[in-house]
Order: C-alpha cells, then sequence, then structure tokens
C-alpha cells in the first residue's frame, strides 16, 4: 500500500490569495462597469532592463550556433555570474564571500523551500509572525511541526513582529534551531538594524542555531547605514545562509534567476556534535537534484551588474520606491499608522478594523485590491498590505479614490 506523507494533510488550505481572486471576480460579476486597480500581490510590472534583455538575446543567439552552444551548465550556476555577485553584492559592502561559496537557483521561493531538507526533522523552528508562507509551509511538509491549533501549528516558534517592537521580532526566551528571518520583510515592509541583526547572530552562535536570511527585497534599501547582508555582521558566515532573488531587483518574476549564498564556514551539528559543514551538504543537494538555470538567463541576471544595468536597476527600483512614498505618505495624512515603505516596496497599514473589512471597503468603494494582513498571521490581523508594484497613473488613481472613501 502506498502511503501518503501525512504531513502534507497537515496544511491549511492558502486560501489567501484564492479568497482574493474570489472576491474580485464577485465584484466585477456585480459591477462589471467598475474599474479594479490591482496593489496586492507582490508581482513586478515593469520590463526588464534593456542591459538585461540585449544579454538574453546575445546568450540565445549563441546558443542557435555550435561553436557557442552550450548544453547542461554546471549545477552550482556559471562562474561568471557567481564572481559578479561575489564582487557587487558582498566585496563592495564590506562581506567577504567567495563565488564558490554562491549556489545560482530558479528562484528564491525554491531555495527558500528546499534548504530545509539539510535539517533533521526534530529541529525546532521559529517563523516570523506575520511571515512569508513559505518557511512555514515546507517545515509543516517535512514533519517538523504538530497539527494546526487556533492560529498556528503546534511545535512551531512564531517570532511577533509587532508595532511594539518595530516589527522586528524579539530573541526567544526559549531554545530554537532554524530561525528564519526576512528584511525587507514581506509583508511589513520593516528593516533590522546593525545592532538588532548583531543579537540575533550573537544568539544563533550561543545556542548553536542557524538563521535563514532572506534578502529578496535588498534592492529596496534606501538607508546606507542599514545593513544589506547578514554577512556584514560580525560571526554570521558562522551561522547564517543567506538567499537573494533578482525576481523584485530586477523584475525577473517570470525570468527566474536568485541565489543562495552557504558560507564554507557554516556548520550543523550531528546527533553526537559533530560539526559538518552545510556547504558540502547543499553541493551535494544540488548536483543530485538540480540541473542548473539556463544560459541566457544567467547571462541576463549578469548584465544587472554591467554599468548601464546597474543604472538601469536604480531607475526601476526608484520608480516603485516613487510609488511607495506616495502609498506612505497619503494613508498618514489620512490618519492611519503606516510601517515600511521606506526601504521596502511594501506599506503596512492599521486598519482600525478587521483586515478582511478594510480589504471589502477598499474593494467595494474605491475599486482598489489590498492584501489582508491576517493571511500572513495571527500578528498580521488588523493590518493590510499595500503594495507599490503598479503603474505611477494606477498608483496615483487609486490613491485619490481611496482618499475620497477614507476621509
Ligand atoms: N522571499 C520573499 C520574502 C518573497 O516575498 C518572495 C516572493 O514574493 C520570494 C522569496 C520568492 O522569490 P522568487 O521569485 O525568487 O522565487
Amino acid at each position: 500500500m502506498i502511503r501518503v506523507n501525512e504531513n502534507y494533510l497537515k496544511l491549511q488550505s492558502s486560501y489567501l490569495f484564492s479568497e482574493i481572486s474570489g472576491r474580485i471576480a464577485a465584484f466585477r460579476e456585480a459591477h462589471p462597469a467598475r474599474e479594479i486597480i490591482k496593489l496586492g500581490i507582490g508581482d513586478v510590472t515593469c520590463a526588464l532592463p534593456a542591459a538585461c534583455i540585449a544579454a538574453f538575446h546575445h546568450a540565445v543567439t549563441e546558443m542557435g550556433d555550435e561553436r557557442t552552444f552550450r548544453g547542461y551548465g554546471p549545477e552550482q550556476g556559471y562562474e561568471f555570474l557567481r564572481e559578479k555577485i561575489a564582487m557587487h553584492d558582498y566585496k563592495e559592502h564590506g562581506a567577504d564571500i567567495t563565488p564558490d561559496e554562491i549556489f545560482i537557483s530558479d528562484g528564491a521561493k525554491c531555495d527558500v523551500g528546499n534548504i530545509q531538507e539539510l535539517f533533521a526533522e526534530d529541529v525546532v523552528v521559529a517563523v516570523p509572525d506575520p511571515v512569508y508562507p513559505v518557511y512555514v509551509d515546507t517545515n509543516v511538509m517535512a514533519g517538523r511541526s504538530g497539527n494546526w491549533k487556533d492560529t498556528g501549528y503546534k511545535g512551531l516558534v512564531y517570532l511577533e513582529s509587532t508595532e511594539d517592537n518595530g516589527y522586528v521580532p524579539v530573541i526567544p526566551d526559549e531554545k530554537v534551531d532554524l530561525i528564519y528571518l526576512c528584511f525587507p520583510n514581506n509583508p511589513t515592509g520593516a528593516t533590522i538594524s546593525r545592532d538588532k541583526l548583531q543579537e540575533w547572530v550573537a544568539y544563533a552562535d550561543k545556542n548553536k542555531a542557524l538563521i535563514i536570511y532572506d534578502a529578496a527585497y535588498v534592492a529596496f534599501i534606501k538607508d546606507q547605514t542599514l545593513p544589506h547582508s547578514i554577512f556584514e555582521i560580525q560571526g554570521a558566515k558562522e551561522v547564517a545562509i543567506e538567499i537573494r532573488s533578482f525576481s523584485k531587483t530586477a523584475g525577473f518574476t517570470g525570468t527566474r534567476c536568485a541565489y543562495t549564498v552557504v558560507p564554507k564556514a557554516c556548520n550543523a551539528y550531528t546527533r553526537s556534535g559533530t560539526a559538518v559543514p552545510l556547504h558540502k551538504l547543499w553541493l551535494r543537494r544540488q548536483t543530485t537534484k538540480f540541473n542548473g538555470v539556463s544560459y541566457p538567463v544567467q547571462r541576463a541576471a549578469e548584465a544587472v551588474f554591467s554599468s548601464e544595468g546597474k543604472k538601469q536597476v536604480k531607475i526601476l527600483i526608484d520608480y516603485y520606491m516613487h510609488n511607495a512614498d506616495l502609498i506612505k505618505r497619503r494613508f498618514s495624512e489620512l490618519g492611519y499608522l503606516c510601517a515600511g515603505g521606506d526601504n521596502s516596496p511594501y506599506i503596512w497599514i492599521k486598519a482600525n478594523m478587521a483586515s478582511w473589512d478594510f480589504f471589502s471597503l477598499l474593494l467595494e468603494k474605491a475599486g482598489v485590491v489590498s492584501t489582508p494582513g491576517s493571511g500572513f498571521g495571527k500578528c498580521g490581523e488588523g493590518y493590510v498590505r499595500i503594495s507599490a508594484f503598479n503603474s505611477h497613473e494606477n498608483v496615483e488613481k487609486a490613491l485619490y479614490k481611496i482618499s475620497d472613501v477614507l476621509s
């Protein structure tokens, strides 16, 4: 008898985005003439930078010529891309990461989901609340939680991110082994200071724990006093893995390219306490289960680091951050408490009512789609997330309508 992995049966149906789609469909049916502006999902809207497109085209042409054609590439990613990442994303920020510590992949979501395979089934997992759901669900699938009860899975430690702590979770009293941190944060848009990040690194070091640092939104950091990478923090290379993506940085959500940094100094431990380098395990995992990202996509990603690419990426980020600024300013003027938006494309708005009620108010009265904070966890109740990923015209129109409704 083939039995299922019953851990999958513990999963709560991912009802957030399907519920949002259902409500939009119902609204559309009831009001076919009304315009709907989507500031809900975290997908980019601008085209790829011209430098990426040129590199992409050139690489596709190479693939059409026997003399320059390439078959399977290295599972870890081409060195030309890993070298650029090590130089521009790390060395230039004072973090000593070498190209062979970088693993190219087809998405941060896959890496975030796959990395937990390296750890024992009984490690204690700590996740932020509100949370990017992939951290939670992949650990539930792997059997690291009990059943769902009320507002969370038994056995997981939820790190509350609230107005009181500036949406940066405090160090837990109990001992946890695997810690997920995400800054700039999805969904709150919060950032973490060097001092606070240092505290987490010290906790991980003291408890032989490991931090998975998700920096998918690093490109949106404007405040140069904030850390861009956990590896800017002393001692982090021994206790952290960092995951980044070209998705939000350069519009690669549909093109797919990301990377994970596993420093050679970073260990996990056997039951008897022997240190095992995680770099070796992740290399083994990737070479066994992954065959690399396509050559043209890696060339397109490499172009992000060219001087033209850097300028074009900055224009792209500035474009969205202009929206973030408008959204945050308008909601603040309307008297709402807002977090995020300064170094992140997300604005986290205190609704002063239940999340879904505010969602419905914005949809029905203004025709604007937001994301109810309650869909990201217990601490998200009473908030909505508004995304800056849209055109200036749509954001201005949405804010005009929202002002009308809320003032
Ligand atoms: N990590 C966070 C926090 C995200 O919000 C997202 C996407 O929305 C991802 C990772 C996934 O990125 P990718 O497109 O590289 O899979």
